[in-house]
C-alpha cells in the first residue's frame, strides 16, 4: 500500500498516519519529522533546512526532492509507505512522479483529511502549549496555514485528475477517523 495523506496543518495526519502504518504494516515518512531530527543533528540537510523550519516556511522543493528520492528508492520501501507533509507543492507532486516512475511505484490513493478552518486553529494552539515545537506559535500557525491553502490544497486536484484521490472527514474520534480512511481504501 502506497499513500499520500493530505491535509492542512491541525488535521490530524501524523495521528492518522501512526495508525495507518500499523494496520496496513507500512512504513511513515513525516518529512516535517524528518527534517527536525535533521536539525537536531545538525546535518548539512539541517542546516539548511532550519530558517524555513523556524520560521513556519516551505523548505525549498529540492531539498525535498532530494531526500525522499534517496528514501523511497531504498528496498524497505518495496511493500509501502505512507507519505505524511510530501508532498506539499505542486514541483514536488512533479518531482515525485518522476521519482516513482524511476523506481516503478505507483501510488494506490491520496488520502485528503478535511476539516474547518476553526477547529484546526484551536487544536493547534492547544499543541501549541506542550509541543514545544518552535513553529506551533499563534502568528506562525497562521502562517502555516495561508502557505496550505495557497500551495497545498491545490494538489488534490491535481491528484483528481489521476483518479486517486479519497476524501475523508477528519472530525470525529480519532479510531472512527482511522475506520473511515481504512474504508475507503478497500
Ligand atoms: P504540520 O503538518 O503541522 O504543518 P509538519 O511537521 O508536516 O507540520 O511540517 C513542519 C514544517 O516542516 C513545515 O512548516 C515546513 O517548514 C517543513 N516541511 C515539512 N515537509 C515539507 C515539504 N514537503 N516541503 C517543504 N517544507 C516542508
Amino acid at each position: 500500500m502506497k499513500l499520500i495523506l493530505l491535509g492542512p496543518p491541525g488535521v490530524g495526519k501524523g495521528t492518522q498516519a501512526n495508525r495507518l502504518k500499523t494496520y496496513f504494516n507500512i512504513l511513515h515518512f513525516s518529512t516535517g519529522h524528518i527534517l527536525r531530527e535533521e536539525v537536531k543533528s545538525e546535518s548539512e540537510i539541517g542546516r539548511k533546512a532550519q530558517i524555513y523550519l523556524d520560521g513556519g516556511k516551505l523548505v525549498p522543493d529540492s531539498i525535498l526532492l532530494e531526500m525522499m528520492a534517496q528514501r523511497l528508492s531504498q528496498k524497505d520501501c518495496m511493500p509501502g509507505y505512507l507519505l505524511d507533509g510530501f508532498p506539499r507543492t505542486i514541483p514536488q507532486a512533479e518531482g515525485l512522479n518522476q521519482i516513482l516512475d524511476q523506481i516503478q511505484h505507483n501510488l494506490n490513493a491520496v488520502v485528503s483529511l478535511t476539516a474547518d478552518e476553526e477547529e484546526l486553529i484551536n487544536r493547534l494552539v492547544l499543541r501549541g502549549i506542550d509541543s514545544g515545537r518552535s513553529d506551533d506559535t499563534p502568528e506562525i500557525i497562521l502562517r502555516r496555514q495561508k502557505i496550505y491553502w495557497d500551495q497545498t490544497a491545490p494538489l488534490i486536484n491535481y491528484y483528481q485528475k489521476s483518479g486517486l484521490v479519497k476524501e475523508v472527514n477528519g472530525i470525529g474520534e480519532i479510531p472512527e477517523i482511522t475506520e473511515r480512511i481504512i474504508k475507503v481504501l478497500k
